[in-house]
């Protein structure tokens, strides 16, 4: 396993927000409209399709959360194929796809990609410099994990 994982400048940035975080990603991407658009969108069904209309940008939509998006997203980022998340959960109600939301949380730490589950974390991410460029995320080294004996 490579030692590093490449993010490049342009990032694959993907966003979710519960039901009851929705207008507040809307709001908040709306302020961040200018740096979201040097960037590629990815989005849960509801959440992307809200964006674009908010932000007139494209986004990539998956599945709509409970209905496998969250699953959709752990996956992309497992493959390397999605760079940044900010995923506005709600932590004052139980989600049908709760072991979802724990499994793509996981894959965030398995993977070292940049993680924002509040506004004020998203907001420290988009005006790090690191945004505007290409960076090494350190990979964890699970060749032990790989190597074990059954
Ligand atoms: P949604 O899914 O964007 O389709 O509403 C978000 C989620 O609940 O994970």
């Amino acid at each position: 396993m490579a030692d590093f994982r490449k993010i490049l400048v342009r990032k694959r940035v993907a966003l979710v927000a519960h039901d009851n975080k929705k207008t507040e990603m809307m709001a908040w991407a709306e302020q961040n409209r200018a740096i979201l658009a040097q960037h590629q969108l990815y989005g849960t069904g509801t959440t992307g399709r809200m964006l674009e209309e908010v932000l007139d940008l494209p986004v990539i939509k998956l599945l709509s959360g409970p209905l496998g998006g969250d699953q959709q997203l752990g996956s992309l980022i497992a493959e390397g194929k999605i760079d940044v998340l900010i995923f506005l959960w709600d932590p004052m109600a139980a989600q049908p796809h709760d072991p979802d939301v724990k499994a793509l949380l996981r894959l965030c730490v398995v993977w070292n990609i940049p993680m924002a589950c509040n506004r004020a974390t998203a907001d420290f991410m988009l005006s790090s410099p690191l945004i505007h460029e290409d960076y090494e995320s350190h990979q964890t080294d699970y060749s032990a994990y790989l190597n074990r004996k059954m």
